[in-house]
């Protein structure tokens, strides 16, 4: 089936701002929260819906992301990148800590609790982030990358739970299974229940009797785990993608985390980049700049020759169009700009000063600066 875009099923525009969504998310989820619809089998769905609509457009990067590539860009897994995808009801909910402000569940006191299986809340594993130094070649083009991580995954022989074969574990006799043991205290404003983690299973609620030999009762295992790694073209230092579900398995169950790609920015040696644009320096000889060439110059897809028109001025830009960076937003591609320095000999022989010496008061040898010139300040500000 087809995904529905993410803006048509919060009700706002493309150019929403980061409160429309939100406001829009927030009444969204209210209308279809399924314990307001318990006769509309669909409020799950959409409700479930709009989460993941949030997860994406709430996210200023995510949401690049979704505005460039569309839902392609969101998929997860092997090669892509993002939350969407399959969120659990759990997900979901620890996700309105930030909607509706405060921590936990703002449903509780909107629908009068009755959240029931859902405070038993499934346990999110740590993320994982490792640095990925990429060199510019990279980044013009977009690379696969096979990424090497060490990653706590779900023990194969008890499957995640800890116990000896996986048999099933023993509830709790000291908290019953939830983990909590609450205490009536006497205050100075009254009676009120203090909740402690129970001190008998740790809060889990499960006892492992026998502990799985291969996990040491676990439920996980730390792996050397080998990951292929889609990079977009036209990343830049410091840009965070994240890989959902690639990160630790919790102890004894629960929701993996995410893999989290920090990129860093290998210099080249020729060509440097700014933004969107490539900027190299090319130097010539004065005899070149004087009776023009063609010259080879680096661009980030090999070797490209340039003429050098005869009276070329040191200072010139030349633009080679589209030979730039591919804008993450969408935007197209930037240029390679290339700045020409005219290269003063430093060193002469005595033959070559003589020469020189004779075209030192040749007419066309004394500079002549037209009134149409563009200073260097002009012309920088039409490239950029
Ligand atoms: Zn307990
Ligand atoms: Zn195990």
């Amino acid at each position: 089936m087809a995904k529905r875009d993410y803006y048509e099923i919060l009700g706002v525009s493309r150019d929403a701002s980061p409160e429309e969504i939100k406001k829009a998310y927030r009444k969204t989820a209210i209308k279809f929260h399924p314990d307001k619809n318990p006769d509309n089998p669909d409020a799950e769905d959409q409700f479930k819906e709009a989460a993941e609509a949030y997860e994406v457009l709430g996210d200023a990067e995510k949401r690049q992301r979704y505005d460039r590539f569309g839902h392609d860009g969101m998929r997860g897994g092997a090669g892509g990148f993002g939350g969407g995808g399959s969120m659990s009801m759990d997900d979901i909910f620890s996700q309105f800590g930030d909607i509706f402000g405060g921590s936990g569940s703002p449903f509780e006191s909107f629908f009068g609790g009755g959240g029931g299986g859902r405070s038993s809340r499934q346990r999110q594993g740590s993320n994982l982030r490792i640095k990925l130094k990429l060199t510019l070649d990279e980044i013009a083009h977009g690379v696969e990358k096979k990424i090497k991580v060490k990653r706590y995954t779900t023990c194969d022989t008890c499957s995640g739970n800890g116990s000896e074969n996986g048999t099933a574990l023993r509830t709790c006799s000291t908290c019953n299974g939830s983990g909590q043991t609450r205490k009536v205290v006497n205050t100075m404003l009254g009676q009120m229940v203090s909740a402690n983690t129970c001190g008998n299973c740790g809060g889990e609620g499960k006892i492992v009797d026998e502990r799985c030999g291969t996990c040491k009762g676990e439920g996980r295992n730390l792996e050397e785990e080998v990951i292929p790694v889609k990079i977009p073209e036209g990343v830049g230092e410091g840009i965070q993608l994240s890989m959902s579900g690639k990160g630790n398995v919790p102890k004894r169950g629960g929701v993996p985390g995410d893999l989290l790609i920090v990129i860093e920015e290998k210099e080249d040696e020729y060509l440097k980049r700014d933004g969107t644009n490539i900027v190299f320096d090319l130097h010539i000889s004065l005899i070149d700049a004087a009776l023009g060439t063609s010259i080879e110059v680096p661009t980030i897809d090999g070797k490209v020759k340039i003429k050098i028109d005869p009276g070329t001025q040191s200072g010139k830009i030349l633009r080679l169009r589209g030979k730039g960076i591919q804008d993450l937003n969408g935007y197209g591609k930037g240029d390679q700009l290339i700045h020409v320095n005219v290269w003063t000999p430093k060193t002469l022989s005595s033959e070559e000063k003589r020469t020189l010496e004779s075209l030192r008061d040749a007419p066309n040898f004394q500079p002549q600066p037209s009134k149409g010139d563009k200073s260097f300040f002009e012309r920088m500000k039409e490239f950029f």
